[in-house]
């Protein structure tokens, strides 16, 4: 499959805030971005908006970081 291009986006504003990959749950260092990005309901709205899940490769806990504060990340920091 190819990488998704919103991935490969989200993942960079992921790594320019220094977020760390240690999973908060059982401490194993290697957490991963989810192929996809998902799409978190707004109740009652039929709306949603979406996000970056991070998994854990260890014990599965996943970490969401909402995809328009990293899209901004990217964006404002391209050289
Ligand atoms: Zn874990």
């Amino acid at each position: 499959m190819e990488p998704d291009p919103d991935i490969q986006r989200l993942t960079q504003g992921l790594n320019r805030a220094g977020v760390k990959t240690k999973c908060p749950a059982c401490g194993a260092k290697e957490s991963v971005p989810a192929e996809r990005p998902v799409l978190l309901p707004a109740a009652g709205t039929g709306e949603g908006f979406s996000a970056l899940a991070v998994v854990c490769k260890n014990c599965g806990h996943i970490g969401l970081h909402a995809a328009g504060v990293l899209g901004r990340l990217s964006d404002s920091q391209e050289a």
